[in-house]
């Protein structure tokens, strides 16, 4: 996957939306150029050709829909990599399954056992916390 594709300057924002007549004032350009999250619509008639990928950078959004992954038929992607959101879901919980180290898995069954006491305990963590902050 290519790198990350930056969006235009402003300047080149406001010249391209001048060619295209968007019916956008430079100010909301400006706005959202700021914030690095043009309006779908202004991405749309700006950008028509751009990948949904780089349509969704332009958005400032991080998942976006594209063709189905070939792995689990899922469409919502990743906007860092272009990679399936599902199947990084799944890989990352294995990962973690199978790099658990003897502290954490040792602590997740005393968790496990322990729920009751954990309730409580956090129960009273938390009112203190809000009479403190009172
Ligand atoms: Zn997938």
């Amino acid at each position: 996957m290519s790198a990350r594709p930056k969006l235009p300057s402003l300047a080149e924002v406001i010249a391209l939306a001048e060619q295209t007549r968007l019916d956008v004032s430079v100010v909301d350009l400006a706005r959202m150029h700021k914030h690095s999250e043009m309006s779908a619509e202004v991405v749309d008639a700006l950008w028509p050709d751009a990948s949904p990928r780089v349509k969704a950078i332009y958005q400032g959004l991080t998942r976006y829909n594209d063709t189905a992954c070939k792995k689990c038929g899922s469409t919502l992607r990743m906007v860092g990599n272009g990679r399936c959101w599902a199947c990084h879901k799944v890989s990352t919980a294995k990962w973690r399954m199978l790099n658990l180290t003897k502290s954490t898995r040792d602590f997740a069954k005393w968790q496990a056992k322990n729920r009751e006491y954990r309730n409580t305990y956090n129960r009273a963590l938390r009112t203190r916390k809000q009479e403190q902050a009172a």
